[in-house]
């Protein structure tokens, strides 16, 4: 009778928990977009706190400059798209890893970018623009809700965040720690195609190349060391992502090749 009724429960909590994403993919939400915010928020500022401590946060004044103007000017477009958008606290941080090629971005707008992937890449303004763009399109797109939804979801992820958060030292608990372990979890291969299509556009309207796209995932295919970046782990590449960039640049052009000053988010 118990087992029973928890499956009840479960079949009522997906009933009532689907939401739908900018693109009209149907999404498991059981975490709030709302609730996601908030434990991400605490989550952000946890995860952040022994960089901060080493002085390892926005410790490159030209590189901090660099990457706030691109931010900004993706943030602004972001809130085109998503007017509400306007009351997040947006935040970014550049955290000083030359070995670590990754960025993310958590719901509600708190993002890291670490500097081994300008470094190792060599990453152009327009490619930079193409990361940022496609990690803010993932918080749009509601997915890091949807990733601590599926974390908090299933027994196994109940049983892997207590294993996961073993050695981190984070003072998390709960949908807190599920928004820090969302960070690490893979996208679905619908998202990335997702956030692959806002980010594009994001990049697009705030004056940067749509062509760096393209460049962008070859550069992160082939940068070298010991095994893949860490942000191909939780990007994982959907089908003919290259095609389908590729066949979205004409559309970008009009933007990308607009005339006139972009407007800016100040971070
Ligand atoms: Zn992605």
């Amino acid at each position: 009778m118990k087992k029973r009724n928890t499956v009840v429960l479960l079949i009522a909590l997906l009933l009532v928990s689907c939401a739908t994403s900018p693109t009209g993919r149907r999404q498991l939400m059981i975490v709030s977009e709302e609730s996601a915010i908030a434990s991400s928020k605490q989550a952000y500022a946890e995860m952040l706190k022994p960089y901060a401590e080493q002085g390892k946060l926005d410790n490159d004044p030209a590189l901090k400059e660099r990457v706030y103007r691109i931010t900004g000017r993706l943030i602004a477009q972001a809130i085109e798209i998503r007017p509400e958008t306007k009351d997040w606290e947006w935040r970014i941080k550049v955290i000083d890893d030359p070995e670590t090629v990754n960025a993310w971005a958590m719901a509600g707008g708190k993002m890291a970018l670490y500097t081994g992937l300008v470094n190792k890449l060599n990453a152009t303004d327009d490619e930079l623009a193409q990361v940022l763009g496609h990690e803010i399109a993932h918080a749009l797109a509601k997915h890091s809700a949807e990733k601590m939804s599926v974390a908090m979801a299933s027994t196994i992820g109940v049983v892997a965040v207590g294993i996961a958060s073993d050695n981190k030292g984070w003072a998390l608990t709960g949908a807190s720690l599920a928004a820090a372990l969302a960070v690490n979890m893979p996208n679905s291969r619908r998202a990335e195609s997702e956030a692959d299509e806002i980010g594009i556009e994001l990049a697009a309207k705030a004056g940067y190349d749509p062509r760096a796209a393209i460049t962008l995932w070859q550069k992160m295919a082939n940068v070298g060391g010991q095994g893949p970046p860490e942000f191909l782990s939780t990007h994982p590449s959907p089908e003919n992502r290259e095609k389908e960039l590729t066949e979205m640049v004409p559309r970008m052009m009009p933007y990308y090749e607009q005339k006139g000053e972009r407007p800016s988010y100040k971070l």
